[in-house]
């Protein structure tokens, strides 16, 4: 080994779902099947290209002024970044420094070990339950912080929000993230205890309900002084996390109310559609709050229908991990997407009986 090797930062990266550059049936990264609002097309088409000499606006004024209008939060309560995976990984350099270990689930977003690992933020993961729930008194312990997806990644399951209000009541010295990629796909959310608990940030994305998961914008809400401290680490890293065409596209995707809600109907209904389906043919789903169903059969294993699937030209994600290794994550596709799929599974099992 060269001396310089042990001075390097090694770390275990994520491993995000596979972006394959053929036409495939894509069920496996949450993305959305329906394009971005018309007003984010237009956006990008006559996108000022001139204005690409310059700098974007570092403060990114009016998309946190259209996230403001849209939530009813005043703009010092906003920050965004680079998807929300940027914006969690500067929570977690910005919140979490204390010595005792961060808590989060077992089951999860596999991220939050990745910016733990990197960060050398101590960590404890904390077992769902075998329905996995949470179990919120494991929460109420000693810890550097608390943060958890509502509704869970990749199970799907949303806790109600007095659970989520447990664990931040009884975590007032710490800060709790809340993860909401998929909140807008079912339960309610954190936002509105953010004016009750000083320790409360909630973590939304535009990747998943608008449709803009190519674009990277992701957000904060919180108390104007965790955002500002939010912001003092942003620019010790990066000033200019937002480019222009992000922050004009993202300002029309906020503004257009009428098709994220009829684009969230439309996903729901193919959901709730497809769970029916999915119970038909044998598998046990459990209860999804998200754009995703995390599913399991009996009599099939996961990794061979995973790998069938995906030789299908059908892609969905398979961990394989402690726990859900017979498990399955299937992204809600369109209906004509999810017909496909399910032609194939009808083949595929009628062959095997
Ligand atoms: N949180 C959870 C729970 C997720 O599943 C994802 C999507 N992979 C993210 C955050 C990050 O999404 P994005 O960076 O696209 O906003």
């Amino acid at each position: 080994m060269r001396t310089f090797e042990k001075n390097i930062r090694k770390v275990e990266p994520y491993v995000p779902g596979e972006q394959p550059q053929n036409k495939v049936i894509k069920l496996n990264t949450n993305e959305n099947p329906y394009p971005p609002c018309p007003g984010v097309v237009k956006a990008l088409e006559t996108l000022d290209t001139d204005r690409l000499r310059l700098y974007p606006d570092p403060a990114c004024t009016l998309l946190v002024d259209a996230l403001a209008d849209f939530y009813h939060v005043k703009p010092e309560q906003v920050f965004v970044g680079v998807g929300s995976d940027d914006v969690l990984s500067m929570c977690f350099l910005t919140f979490f420094n204390s010595q005792k270990p961060v808590l989060f689930p077992d089951i999860t977003y596999s991220f939050y070990k990745v910016w733990a690992e990197l960060y050398r933020i101590p960590y404890e993961c904390q077992k769902l339950d075998e329905d996995f729930r949470i179990v919120k008194e494991d929460y109420y312990r000693e810890n550097g912080g608390v943060i958890f997806p509502n509704p869970n990644a990749p199970t799907a399951i949303y806790e109600e929000l007095d659970v989520v209000e447990d664990i931040i009541r009884n975590n007032q010295d710490v800060i709790v993230i809340v993860d909401e990629a998929y909140i807008d796909f079912g339960g309610k959310s954190a936002l509105e205890l953010i004016d009750r608990y000083d320790n409360l940030v909630v973590v939304q994305t535009f990747s998943k309900a608008r449709s803009m998961a190519g674009m990277r914008i992701g957000y904060a809400i919180s108390n104007p002084l965790l955002i500002r401290y939010l912001n003092d680490a942003k620019y010790s890293f990066n000033s200019y996390t937002m480019n222009q065409a992000a922050l004009v596209c993202g300002v029309e995707a906020v503004r257009d109310r009428e098709y994220f809600e009829e684009g969230i109907r439309k996903i729901v209904e193919t959901r709730e559609w497809a769970g029916k389906r999915l119970a038909e043919l044998g598998f046990r789903c459990l209860d999804s709050s998200a754009n995703f169903i995390f599913a399991t059969h009996p009599a099939y294993d996961a990794k061979e229908l995973f790998e069938a699937l995906k030789e299908n030209g059908i892609y969905v994600r398979y961990w394989g991990s402690e726990r859900i290794g017979q498990y399955l994550r299937i992204t809600i596709g369109t209906r004509e997407e999810m017909e496909v799929l399910f032609g194939f599974l009808e083949r595929y099992m009628g062959k095997k009986n």
